[in-house]
């Protein structure tokens, strides 16, 4: 079934294995496609190599197993459904999982939806990449201005990953909606911080328009929410990822001076995996700063018994810059 969804690049991955003649391979998989790991475990191992899959979950480009193919002795990684955002010091290789969907059908629905606007940017996750064209044509025809952004950060212009909007914020200003190709809320809701403008979010695999302004809305008010209940926290937990694109020193070492400047006891807590379970751990922590992915806070703080920031919350909360600053330079600028 996945293989009749995404493009596994399967002939690919032999000819990759073959030309850089691997001996031992490490497959990464995001978590929907794990499924098709031990299918092209098969092929890896067809082609010569020892195939081995990380079960470990993997979120996004940040996460390149490349700590774990050393020990591993691997000598080429292969990961799934991402493009390349960090430099591996171990060969690999990329295979972004094109989808197979057609979204002719469900961006002809969306135009009712983009009516009150005349110029739409576009966005998308890599795998729909590919789409974009075909949604310039089918915006264009209908009479809209159609920009796709290029802040050149990312692979493709137009290309949106969780924690990077530069393209579509490079934009911005120019444009009065967003149309957003994608599957799920997540691209969306991040697209809508990033911005502040009206997101039309189709999902070609459901076949849907998603609303997600009741979504935004929410998350808005929860982040002031955390933001306010952490001010009034004695003791913080400033956590520094572990997962190779994560990992922001900088900004810990920063906000650890900042709170520390404030009269606050502060814990530097080194983490790869963060879950409420850990945290739990730490019960003389009164609140967390997250200087790895923004998204734990935005999208999970309801599960956290303690508040959790992002970095550039804990910003705010310092009176480093103001609510407004956040919202009008967007959620994941960085101003660290
Ligand atoms: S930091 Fe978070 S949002 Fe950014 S790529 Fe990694 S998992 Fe995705």
């Amino acid at each position: 079934l996945f293989s009749l969804i995404f493009d596994l690049e399967e002939e690919r991955l032999k000819a990759e294995i073959s030309k850089r003649k691997a001996k031992r391979v490490l497959i990464q998989l995001p978590e929907g496609l794990k499924p098709v790991g031990p299918r092209l475990a098969e092929i890896v191992e067809e082609a010569g190599a020892l195939p081995i899959v990380s079960a470990d979950p993997c979120y996004g480009a940040c996460d390149i197993a490349i700590s774990e193919a050393k020990n591993l002795k691997a000598d080429l990684i292969i990961h799934y459904g991402h493009t390349e955002a960090v430099k591996a010091k171990i060969p690999t290789v990329y295979v972004e999982a094109r989808a197979k969907v057609d979204v002719s059908k469900i961006l002809e629905k969306a135009l009712e939806n983009l009516s009150p606007w005349s110029r739409i940017g576009i966005a998308t996750t890599v795998q729909h990449i590919h789409m974009l064209d075909v949604a310039r044509k089918i915006l264009t025809k209908a009479g809209k201005t159609v920009i796709i952004g290029d802040a050149g950060h990312v692979k493709y212009p137009g290309q949106v990953i969780g924690c990077d909007y530069s393209n579509a914020e490079a934009i911005a200003d120019d444009v009065e909606a967003f149309l957003f190709i994608g599957g799920g809320k997540f691209h969306a809701i991040g697209l809508a911080l990033a911005t502040m403008k009206p997101i039309i979010a189709v999902d070609p695999f459901e076949n849907r328009i998603h609303p997600i302004a009741d979504d935004v809305k929410r998350i808005l008010k929860q982040r002031f929410m955390c933001i306010s209940e952490a001010k009034e926290a004695e003791s913080f937990g400033v956590l520094v990822g572990l997962k190779i694109g994560q990992i922001d020193m900088k900004a810990a070492m920063r906000i650890r001076e900042y709170l520390k400047e404030d009269g606050k006891k502060v814990t530097m807590l080194a983490i790869r995996e963060i879950t409420p379970e850990s945290l739990m751990e730490f019960p003389s922590i009164d609140a967390y700063i997250n200087t790895a992915c923004p998204r734990v806070a935005i999208d999970d703080a309801s599960r956290f018994h303690k508040p959790i920031l992002t970095t550039n919350e804990a910003l705010v909360m310092l009176g480093k810059i103001s609510w407004e600053t956040l919202l009008n330079k967007g959620w994941f600028k960085h101003f660290i």
